[in-house]
């Protein structure tokens, strides 16, 4: 079996349809033998927290860097909400701070961002065509660093030119045990498909149990299935230990500091 030290996708609180705060997570994380997690809450212009999820999760360095043993990132899952690959309040200035918009606000200063689609902006959930294309744009965003649980998100995309990008671009593509575990007739076929079409063509992945209580933490046991039925190999999961994450989000670190230099 793999072991996975990090779990780089979590939900608190601050979700509001989540039920643990960031120290319970943090203490079953320690628990449970992981040496790092990134909290991941909801930015969303649709989800239950709508306006304020820019200005609660911003406000993530009120935590420490670490809790109980366990690395703790300050991340976020943030919608996209458009064909054109935009992000949500991509197109609003914030509100405190109007010269920038909120979304480069916020992921501007996070260590870690996933950019996912959650509700349907599109009742079709639009073509092959303009899903990669979406797909290809929110790689392109400088801010963005994986791709959420495209395997369940019904938006069919084609896997090589999508995934051959993010490796190019040194991001990951997210393997989603709550896809697998939670809605696998949706999930379970894109899913395999996704998996394999990454150890082919060697891109990165990130495993994650996206878990929305405490008790949920580091469950990576759907996709670690699947992998093993794959021969996966190990060294392509960017979250496998504590320094294979710090390695990947230091090419994040890089990456910004690039383009703050432009
Ligand atoms: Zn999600
Ligand atoms: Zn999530």
């Amino acid at each position: 079996m793999y072991r996975i030290e990090v779990d780089p996708h979590t939900h608190s609180v601050i979700s509001l349809h989540a039920y643990s705060t960031v120290e319970e997570c943090a203490r079953h994380a320690a628990e449970r033998g992981l040496r790092g997690m990134a909290v991941t809450d909801h930015c969303s212009l649709i989800m239950a927290q709508r306006e304020h999820s820019v200005e609660a999760i911003s406000n993530q360095r009120v935590l420490p860097d670490e809790m109980y043993g366990v690395r703790v990132w300050k991340g976020v899952e943030i919608d996209i909400v458009d064909f054109e690959g935009r992000l949500a309040f991509e197109d609003r200035p914030d509100e405190f701070h109007p010269e920038k918009t909120g979304a480069e606000l916020l992921l501007s200063s996070r260590d870690f961002v996933i950019a996912s689609i959650h509700t349907p902006f599109d009742r079709d959930r639009g073509t092959v065509e303009q899903n990669t294309a979406m797909y290809l744009a929110v790689l392109r965003n400088p801010y963005v660093d994986v791709l959420g649980h495209t395997g369940r998100s019904r938006h069919a995309y084609e896997l090589s030119p999508v995934l051959l990008e993010a490796k190019r671009l040194g991001k990951a593509i997210e393997l989603n045990n709550s896809s697998l575990e939670n809605s696998a007739a949706v999930s379970a076929k894109p899913c395999r498909a996704i998996a394999e079409a990454c150890r082919d063509l060697g891109v990165p992945v990130t495993v994650s149990s996206d878990c929305h209580s405490a008790f949920g933490i580091g469950r990576f046991s759907a996709v670690e299935r699947l992998l093993w039925e794959l021969g996966f190999p190990e060294e392509l999961i960017v979250n496998r230990t504590r320094e294979s994450f710090e390695a990947f989000l230091e090419g994040r670190r890089r990456r910004l500091a690039a383009l703050a230099g432009a």
